[in-house]
């Protein structure tokens, strides 16, 4: 299904701003250049702990809280406002989309919910068990585990989560499971267009911005050296892709609202199997993917 983009900006130079993912009304426009997230506490720490970190240039600059219409949010750098009508990608990467305290929480006191019973039905009349449909309800965590093995989460360790290309947003990747799919979605979004993916890598500063493998590399490489990355269990963040006609390439990481750190001591190698109890979520695992997946798109 392709839908209107839900336009969440009302001036007219910011009428390209979309979101792809999360609530409706989690967003709001700010002054020119920023946009506003509804508040989590986690994802304030998040942001606090990564303005001293090595990735804090592949970030949304963040410059704290503000209250609106008696609600906190956090104040971002709006990632579109320097492009002109861009395409836009969201990927969710990991190999797993909750928390494992989610799951403890689920086991131990289940809670039921009939929105994603129906939101299950609706993608695959033939996914709720017996006991489910007599309940007419799921646990989130089951809703969530379906989803995941619907996509490529388990197979590629990310998934894409929805595009913006043109005037049109599909969120509609929800059975985008497939190297072969994944990897013929990523060239519908360049539009077949090879420079946007691989490019003699011209930096502008420190970071690369006109190809998505070379800002890949530069991340990869933040990611190697973070303190925030190895103490933390990144959950649910997405890359954000971002393009357009003069060829401006930018990948930034978004969506810290699950990511916990660990407990004192503890770190995580990002690409050793999941295990309820260990914590890892498969993130430089899926990351090495997905650079794959556009080098082969450069081969063809
Ligand atoms: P969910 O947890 O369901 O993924 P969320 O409420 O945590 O949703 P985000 O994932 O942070 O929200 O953002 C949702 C969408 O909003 C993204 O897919 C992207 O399209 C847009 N977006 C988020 N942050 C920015 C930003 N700083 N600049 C431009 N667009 C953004
Ligand atoms: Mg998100
Ligand atoms: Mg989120």
């Amino acid at each position: 299904t392709i839908v209107n983009c839900p336009l969440v900006a009302s001036q007219r130079r910011r009428l390209s701003w979309v979101q792809l993912a999360g609530h409706k009304g989690s967003f709001k426009a700010c002054d020119e250049g920023s946009i506003l997230k509804k508040f989590s506490e986690n994802e304030k720490l998040c942001f606090e702990h990564l303005q001293e970190d090595s990735l804090k240039p592949f970030i949304p600059g963040y410059s704290g809280l503000v209250e609106m219409d008696g609600e906190l949010f956090l104040k971002l750098t709006d990632l579109l406002a320097h492009f002109q009508m861009p395409n836009v990608m969201d990927c969710k990467m990991g190999v797993r989309t909750y928390l494992e305290e989610e799951l403890v929480r689920a086991r131990v006191k289940p809670k039921l919910r009939q929105d994603l019973f129906t939101k299950m039905l609706e993608v695959d009349s033939e996914a709720p068990s017996a006991e489910e449909r007599q309940q007419q309800a799921v646990t989130k965590p089951r809703y969530m585990q379906w989803r995941e093995s619907l996509s490529s989460t388990h197979t590629l360790g990310f998934r894409i989560e929805g595009i913006k290309r043109g005037e049109t947003c599909n969120t509609d990747f929800k059975k985008t499971r497939s190297r072969e799919d994944v990897t013929r979605t990523f060239n519908d979004f360049v539009e077949g267009n090879k420079n946007i993916i691989v490019r003699e890598f011209l930096r502008t500063g420190s970071t690369c911005s006109n190809s998505y493998i070379c800002r890949l590399e530069d991340i990869k490489q933040a990611l190697k050296v973070s303190q925030f990355f190895k103490k933390h269990e990144v959950i649910g963040s997405s890359l954000l892709f971002i393009h357009d006609q003069t060829e401006r390439a930018e990948v930034w990481l978004i969506d810290f609202g699950k990511t916990t750190a660990l407990p004192d001591g503890q770190t995580l190698d990002h690409y050793r199997p999941w295990e309820e109890g260990n914590r890892e979520d498969g993130y430089l695992w899926g990351f090495d993917n997905l650079l794959q997946t556009l080098f082969s798109l450069t081969a063809t």
